[in-house]
């Protein structure tokens, strides 16, 4: 079995594995480096692949060459951009390949072929597979998606069965026994995997890898947010959290509801995960309306004055502080939006340790207590597994070979820290490049 890591492995962002058996490959995830997206007016649309590739955005896909014609299905874990957003620049690479992902995966990945301008109708097969489906690839694979836990609904551990043993695919996910409206890890599925010693070799998620403490389950963070929101009677709301975490916005829209509030739901990324959450019913919006173009949200937010702000809660992009977000736009007076001492922003997020976001989200913080806006933080759970939980799933799994992912080189020593200080030996834990192959 030849692992070749792709994207993913130097930093936190354009994920995407190949797992070749034999005379065949399947990929693993087609992610955007949002990073290198951040900061300039890109028009994602209608830049081409090569151009993507020259300024760092998806992986640098010359890597798959001698690989590419073995290539019999692709694979995506779940519908973060990491993880799919590099999807309908890649996917002219593989013809022929059907494309496997979850049902709320792969309604993010058709609206983003919608938006592609060359995309033209010409989409891969694209398959939609359910929790616990095994689907046979090729002659060398079955690939089957275990139920995770994470920050957006329908999140899968990949199970890669072949004949040489399974290969487990665990990005992004915690262990969540209380989740709001997604699944919780199939610990005993993965528990079946490990007691048969089954598991050759596991990339696995090391972001929160630093922290000892088990991550939280989202009900905690649904409980702060309920108390902090019911605490803040006549006062201006805005909370700001991903668009992608559906089971958080669903928390803020209840919460604000109980309130009596009107919920506004703004900017084109929330109105474009919302359209996706309705279609699937994962949503209940209640009241609330959700305001993506930058002319209506100018009007919605018109109509908000300081006298009145206390009938309203407003649920913004821009939890990051992303240059050109509705938060970011508010609070430059872009958007007609005037803050006083009665304002209160809840970051329901806390930056991605990347050098672009911390700084960016230092920034927004300032420019909006600088307006004299209360900011309040804490209000989160991270969507990823700490390094105390990252022990206790290795412990699960027992596999023979460990890659540790997602977090950037000081990440993966640390993982290797952790790994052997749990029993596994140095030369299990095999530290890639972006590039590199490793046969096990
Ligand atoms: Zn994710």
């Amino acid at each position: 079995m030849e692992i070749t890591a792709i994207g993913g492995f130097d930093e936190i962002g354009k994920n995407m594995t190949v797992v070749a058996v034999g005379d065949e490959a399947i990929v693993i995830d087609l992610g955007l480096h949002v990073e290198r997206l951040m900061g300039e007016d890109y028009d994602i649309a209608r830049m081409s692949r090569s151009e993507m590739l020259s300024i760092g955005a998806i992986p640098d896909y010359r890597r798959l060459d001698g690989i590419k014609q073995k290539i019999v299905g692709v694979f995506v874990s779940h519908g973060h951009l990491d993880h799919v957003g590099a999807g309908t620049k890649l996917m002219g690479l593989f013809p022929g390949a059907p494309f496997y992902m979850t049902p709320f995966t792969a309604e993010i990945f058709k609206r983003q072929m919608e938006d592609e301008v060359k995309y033209k109708g010409k989409g891969p097969d694209l398959r939609t597979v359910t929790y616990g489906s095994k689907v046979s690839c090729g002659k060398n694979f079955v690939v089957e998606f275990i139920a995770a836990a994470h920050s957006i609904p329908d999140h899968a551990i990949l199970a890669v069965h072949t004949h040489e043993g399974v290969f487990l695919y665990a990005l992004d996910w915690r262990f969540d026994p209380t989740p709001v409206l997604s699944t919780k890890t199939n610990i005993n599925r993965l528990q079946q995997l490990g007691d048969k010693g089954l598991v050759k070799g596991v990339i696995y998620d090391t972001t929160r890898i630093e922290r000892d403490e088990p991550t939280q389950s989202e009900s905690w963070a649904k409980q702060k947010i309920e108390e902090m929101i019911a605490g803040l009677k006549g006062e201006g709301i805005i909370a700001t959290t991903f668009a992608s975490h559906i089971g958080r916005l669903q928390t803020l829209i209840d919460a604000g509801e109980r309130q009596k509030r009107k919920v506004l739901l703004l900017g084109r990324s929330m109105e474009k995960y919302m359209d996706s959450a309705k279609a699937l019913k994962l949503i209940n919006l209640r009241r609330a309306s959700v305001w993506g173009r930058s002319k209506t949200v100018e009007a919605v937010l018109r109509k908000i004055t300081p006298n009145n702000k206390s009938e309203f809660m407003l649920i913004t992009t821009g939890n990051q502080g992303e240059p050109g977000s509705i938060l970011d736009r508010m609070s430059r007076g872009v958007l007609p939006y005037t803050f006083t001492r009665d304002d209160n922003i809840l970051f329901c997020s806390e930056a991605i340790p990347t050098p672009v976001n911390l700084a960016c989200r230092k920034e927004i913080e300032g420019s909006i207590r600088s307006r004299g806006a209360h900011v309040h933080l804490g209000l989160h759970v991270s969507g990823h597994a700490s390094g105390g939980d990252i022990d206790r799933f290795l412990k699960i799994v027992k596999p023979k070979n460990l890659i540790p992912a997602h977090g950037g080189i000081e990440k993966l020593i640390r993982a290797r820290k952790r790994a052997e200080a749990v029993g596994f030996r140095e030369e299990q834990v095999h530290l890639l490049h972006d590039g590199e192959a490793l046969s096990i």
